[in-house]
């Protein structure tokens, strides 16, 4: 195999979905069978230089845009979306954020090894008890004289958690108390750090080839260089620049429900052909043609949708407008393309041989991962209104 070398979008488009129905589309049903991590996908997403897409050049990755990442992520979620799942946490996840906002010796430190798959970074936000309200996170680094920390604190749902070589933490820095988005920063901890645990994973719905975990930290040590966005308790700036980091990895998760549902659209196309009632294909029934056109409609808005966000995030972040409005249409109206699509499919598309009802699981979650289409309503409409709305009951 042959390392990345196409450069216009619609080469690199092309290439991909190559790819991904020769390479990925095999065995896409038995990743979601067997709850099975794609191993052998992710290796050769790394030889081929796909996990280091959007790192730049001088830290051994492809440097390619954002614009390019999403156009590869939705073909290989046509054809594989646990595969597409595993390069989107490699592409969007805390290797982006660290791209953006890390110092250069961070950088030096994590990036070489991201980009080829040796490091597997996860992003570790949501606790038990902080899941849409993130400022409740109680996750705490307690401030060293030597600017080091130790952390403690329990982090719930993490996909690939059980796998990572290393964490992106949001946790609350001490040692004066602070609350709400005010001392939120980041960490990174690597798995070897002594009380680091991983702890449960839940049987899901969807995306079962890439569990989530919880992951525990009890009094871990960690030297100022793992210090990546320090917290402020007088202030909300690191809160806000993290969540603004967040914004690469909606888009991914954008991408990877256009891609399945793109799966679903085209299936319909080729049952509705096939399939006879009344001694005639069902696609000649106009109401089933309109439910496909409705479909496409969603697709194609979805798609100018993101493309556009790609485009404005250039080098940096998608700004929380775009984010905002292209996740929460995209992951509402994905679902009901793949929900239509299990509609035209009738009893065949409600059983696991037809795809139809493996995309629409896969979707589903995307619209709980990454953050609620409820909460970024409330961040469309602050953005809307140019005032924050507070969802506490003591409006703080
Ligand atoms: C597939 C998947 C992958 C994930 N991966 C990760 C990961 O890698 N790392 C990580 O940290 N987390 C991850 N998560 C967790 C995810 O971020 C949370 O599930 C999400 O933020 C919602 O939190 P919650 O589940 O606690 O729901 P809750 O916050 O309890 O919300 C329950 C419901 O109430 C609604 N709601 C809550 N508050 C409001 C409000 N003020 N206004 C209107 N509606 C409201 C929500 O939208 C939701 O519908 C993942 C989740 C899923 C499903």
């Amino acid at each position: 195999m042959t390392a990345i070398v196409e450069t216009s979008a619609e080469e690199l488009r092309l290439a991909a979905r190559e790819l991904a129905e020769r390479r990925f589309a095999p065995r896409a049903a038995e990743w979601d069978e067997r709850e099975e991590w794609p191993e052998e996908n992710e290796r050769i997403l790394a030889e081929l230089g796909y996990l280091g897409f959007l790192i730049p050049e001088q830290y051994g990755g492809l440097g390619r845009s954002f614009l390019d990442a999403v156009i590869v992520l939705e073909e290989f979620a046509r054809s594989c979306f646990t595969t597409a799942l595993v390069c989107h946490l490699f592409m969007n996840g805390p290797s982006r954020t660290i791209t953006v906002v890390g110092s250069e010796e961070v950088k030096q430190r994590l990036l070489p090894k991201a980009a080829t798959g040796e490091h597997f970074i996860v992003i570790a936000v949501s606790e038990p008890d902080a899941g849409s309200a993130v400022t409740d996170l109680s996750t705490r680094a307690d401030v060293q004289s030597d600017g080091g920390v130790v952390l403690s604190g329990r982090k719930s749902w993490v996909t690939g958690g059980a796998r990572c070589t290393h964490a992106l933490v949001f946790t609350r820095f001490g040692p004066e108390p602070s609350t709400g988005a005010r001392g939120i920063g980041a960490v990174v901890v690597p798995r070897d750090t002594a009380g680091f645990g991983i702890g449960r994973t839940d049987r899901k719905l969807g995306g079962r080839g890439t569990p989530e975990a919880e992951l525990i930290f009890d009094g871990c040590k960690l030297g100022p260089e793992w210090v990546l966005v320090p917290g402020n308790p007088q202030t909300t700036d690191g809160f806000r620049t993290l969540m603004r980091a967040f914004g690469a990895e909606r888009l991914g998760n954008c991408a990877l429900c256009l891609g399945a549902a793109q799966a679903a659209y085209e299936t319909s196309i080729a049952f509705t052909k096939e399939r006879h009632q009344f001694g005639r294909p069902i696609a000649e029934f106009q109401g089933l043609q309109w439910k496909v056109a409705d479909m496409a409609i969603k697709l194609a808005a979805g798609r100018a949708l993101l493309h556009q966000a790609a485009r404005n995030a250039a080098d940096g972040f998608p700004t929380p407008w775009d984010t905002a409005i292209t996740k929460t249409f995209i992951n509402e109206s994905m679902q009901e393309v793949c929900n239509s699509a299990i509609q035209l499919h009738g009893h065949y598309g409600y059983t696991v041989e037809a795809a139809v009802e493996r995309h629409w699981r896969d979707v589903r979650g995307m619209a709980l991962g990454g953050g609620t289409p409820e909460i970024l309503r409330n961040t469309i409409a602050s953005l809307a209104f140019g005032r924050s709305f507070s969802q506490r009951r003591d409006g703080s």
